[in-house]
């Protein structure tokens, strides 16, 4: 009998009400290794009961408490690095350094989030008014539910559930239900890193359980983290019941190569950001815009080293990319690629017909390299989500800056150069909301936030850093008079202004 992963609600693990699971598939192998539960209705509400019942002990915990849970929890997730790895790796199919790297990426929100008492600092100003003073500070919300995609099993959830409870929240997770181990493992280290139960659950499931968070009227907010047109339900459906959400979407992310960029650093990291994590990461770049006469050597320099990378399983000693993450996907990405060819586009790297020894059944595609795509080819409109770089080409960087503002999306993009004008230009003209200069994935610190323009993010707030504090938190602000006894009443009926 394979595993089958069970909810975690109220500090014990559940296997709710619903008869529905889902298979999880090991990539590489491509056959389904273990099983996870798909919630009802019914499983959702008992998880949210029982966060709307911590909540009423976990926000009245002092800032210290919270913290210190914090710290231990963060000593708990590099104690446990390797496993966590190990799951990932096996769920998602991605390299056990690529996965190891996600580990420390999340685990540095915890480490911004154990500074909790710092954030949450108010403001005072003394003597607003003739013995009248003035202070500010922000409180939680009160039930918190975060969904998130497969592609980063434990950073993504890390970018919500650290910050919101250290903030005085509690949680309702629904992780992708392709990659649930990470979160099933991470509901346990919290426990033993002293978080009291009910303060952080996890709900497995599918439409079913996101639907029954989105109408749930005991959930004050929602971080959702995935596809644009689920992203876009999301806010939609959440904004409808009147919670607060940020939900964060799809991309199609450019690297722009200027003639006077060292084109071999430009090549060694565009490989590395179109590939790394098979293509699969939401600021991984997949268009390639070559400005001027430099693209047929840098078309070359891309080619000489996508040919040289391993494909293999992630657990694979010297591989460079793992499989794609269920056979669909890879049937789609061998799709794209396809119509890209029909419609033009040359397949200078062709990685459609990719096999690993010993491992027939994986998902595995291989990296792929598309030049003269145009912007109306569909490889270059959709997001694929796969090891595909596709190369435009433009005469100069205002045609660039115009093909990327062009673009729905708005996630990343980053501009290789020597020129400190080109870099300023490209700052400060593009839309988007994270940009690299010659830095290919500028994937924000913990201690600033994450989160792109247009079509890649619905809702105000950024996520995790001081906008994550703020997206969990509400602000007051209390004006203060302490009059003397026998001080004679000044109350007036007109609007009152400083005195
Ligand atoms: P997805 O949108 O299919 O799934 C995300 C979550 O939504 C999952 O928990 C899933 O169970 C749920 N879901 C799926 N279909 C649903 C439906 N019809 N109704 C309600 N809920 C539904 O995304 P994915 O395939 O898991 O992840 C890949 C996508 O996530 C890519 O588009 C990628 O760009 C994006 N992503 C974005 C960011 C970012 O920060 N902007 C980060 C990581 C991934």
């Amino acid at each position: 009998m394979s595993h089958t992963y069970d909810h975690w609600i109220n500090g014990a693990a559940t296997p709710g009400e619903s008869d529905r699971t889902g298979d999880v598939y090991d990539p590489a192998l491509g056959s389904a290794a273990r099983q996870v539960r798909l919630a009802t209705a019914g499983d959702v509400d008992l998880a949210v009961a029982a966060a709307a019942e911590a909540f009423t002990t976990w926000s009245e915990s002092s800032v210290v408490a919270r913290s210190r849970v914090m710290f231990a929890f963060r000593e708990l997730l590099v104690q446990h690095e390797d496993e966590l790895a190990q799951l990932i790796s096996a769920e998602h199919g991605k390299t056990l350094d690529d996965a190891r790297g996600e580990v420390v990426r999340g685990r540095e929100v915890v480490e911004f989030a154990c500074g909790i008492a710092q954030l949450l600092k108010g403001e005072y100003n003394d003597q607003v008014s003739g013995g009248i003073d003035s202070h500010s500070f922000r409180q939680p919300l009160g039930v918190v539910a975060g969904i998130t995609p497969f592609n980063f099993p434990i950073m993504v959830p890390l970018w919500m559930h650290p910050v919101a409870i250290a903030c005085g929240n509690t949680f309702v997770l629904k992780p992708s239900e392709r990659v649930p181990g990470a979160s099933d493992l991470v509901a346990r280290l919290y426990q033993q890193a002293g978080l009291p139960d009910g303060v952080f659950n996890v709900v497995h499931g599918d439409k079913v359980a996101v639907d029954r968070i989105l109408e749930h009227p005991d959930v004050a907010a929602v971080s959702f983290v995935g596809s644009t047109p689920i992203a876009r339900y999301v806010h939609e459906g959440a904004s409808r019941t009147g919670k607060r959400v940020q939900a964060l979407g799809g991309a199609k992310n450019h690297a722009v190569v200027m003639p006077d960029a060292d084109l071999d650093f430009a090549a060694d990291h565009i490989v590395a950001a179109g590939y790394g994590s098979a293509g699969q990461r939401c600021m991984a770049i997949s268009a390639v815009v070559a400005v001027g006469p430099a693209a047929d050597t840098l078309v070359d320099k891309i080619r000489e080293r996508s040919v040289d990378l391993t494909v293999g399983p992630g657990t694979g000693e010297g591989v460079d990319m793992g499989p794609v993450v269920t056979r669909a996907s890879r049937d789609r990405i061998v799709d794209y690629v396809g119509q890209g060819e029909d419609a033009g586009a040359k397949v200078v790297v062709d990685g459609r017909e990719v096999t690993v020894e010993g491992h027939e059944e994986g998902f595995f595609v291989g990296p792929t390299l598309l030049d003269q795509v145009t912007t109306d080819m569909s490889v270059y409109t959709d997001e694929i989500f796969g090891p595909v770089l596709t190369v435009l080409r433009v005469p100069t960087l205002e045609a660039a800056i115009e093909l990327i503002n062009a673009n729905p999306y708005g996630n990343g993009t980053a501009v290789f150069t020597s020129s400190g004008e080109v870099a300023r230009t490209f700052q400060r003209k593009v839309t988007v909301g994270m940009i690299g200069i010659n830095v290919p994935v500028p994937v924000p610190m913990a201690f600033h936030s994450f989160g792109g323009w247009k079509d890649s993010l619905f809702g105000d707030h950024h996520i995790h850093g001081p906008e994550g504090v703020r997206f969990y938190t509400q602000a007051k602000v209390v004006t203060t008079r302490w009059p003397h006894v026998a001080e004679e009443s000044l109350a007036q009926l007109n609007f009152p202004t400083a005195q």
